[in-house]
This record gives C-alpha cells, sequence and structure tokens, in this order.
C-alpha cells in the first residue's frame, strides 16, 4: 500500500490538525488518543511516512526504530504506566483492523486492561 499523505496522522504531523502531545523528538510525537479505550491512551507515531509495522521494519532506518521504541518506553514510565503496568498494540493491516494508515503504537495504562484479545472479530 503506498502511503496517503492526507490520511490524519499526516495532517496532525503537518500541525493542521490539532492534538493533545505527550512527546515529540527528531523522530517521533506522541499524542492522547482521541477516543481513549483506557484512563490512558497514548498513540506513538514516527515523524516519517510509513503506513504500518510491516512499511516501517523494511523501510526505516536503525536510528528511527530505535528512536519510537524508546519513546514507547520513556513515554510509559513519564505517565507513571510502568510500575503498575501497560500494553501496547500496533494494528497493521486489514485482518488487525488498522483505520489510520500512518504506523501507530497505542500504549493503554491506568487500568487492569483484561484479556489480549477479542474473541470476536469485529
Ligand atoms: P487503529 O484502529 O488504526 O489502530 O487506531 C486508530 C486510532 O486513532 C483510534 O484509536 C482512534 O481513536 C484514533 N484517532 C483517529 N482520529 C484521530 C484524531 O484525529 N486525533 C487523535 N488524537 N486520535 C485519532
Amino acid at each position: 500500500m503506498s502511503y496517503d499523505p492526507d490520511n490524519i496522522f499526516a495532517k496532525i504531523l503537518r500541525g493542521e490538525i490539532p492534538c493533545k502531545k505527550v512527546h515529540e523528538d527528531d523522530h517521533v510525537l506522541a499524542f492522547h488518543d482521541i477516543n481513549p479505550q483506557a484512563p490512558t491512551h497514548i498513540l506513538v507515531i514516527p515523524k516519517g511516512a510509513y503506513t504500518d509495522m510491516d512499511d516501517f521494519t523494511q523501510n526505516a532506518s536503525d536510528g528511527e526504530i530505535a528512536s519510537l521504541f524508546r519513546a514507547v518506553g520513556s513515554i510509559a514510565r513519564s505517565v507513571g504506566a510502568a510500575e503498575s503496568g501497560y500494553r501496547i498494540l500496533s494494528n497493521c493491516g486489514a485482518n488487525a483492523h488498522q483505520e489510520v494508515p500512518h504506523l501507530h503504537i497505542h500504549v493503554f495504562a491506568g487500568r487492569r486492561l483484561g484479556a489480549m484479545l477479542a474473541k470476536t472479530d469485529g
């Protein structure tokens, strides 16, 4: 799938749509999800134009990959989630029900998060 520069996270990266920013560095932006599924629900995205984890792990530089995962850990610590626990999730493609075609890692925390996967395919 080619990258769609009009996807909602591309617009957030360009500042065309506001977000509640949590973290920003050279390679990464993180912000609160607009429809949180847990008391803490943060989206961590690379600034580069990658559609999903498949694209990112094939085409991103080692620096971009390291920055994204370092950011996930540091954000989880900074919001106090590291001690009580948190979940990260990245939907990749149709079977995973990915809605926004710009790679994002969800960080969920702040309550017991229950079973890992829903039993239905929704
Ligand atoms: P996906 O299903 O692609 O893994 O997750 C997309 C996520 O993006 C959803 O949790 C949805 O609530 C979030 N989202 C969609 N549009 C916006 C937006 O304009 N701003 C923010 N902050 N989150 C959004």
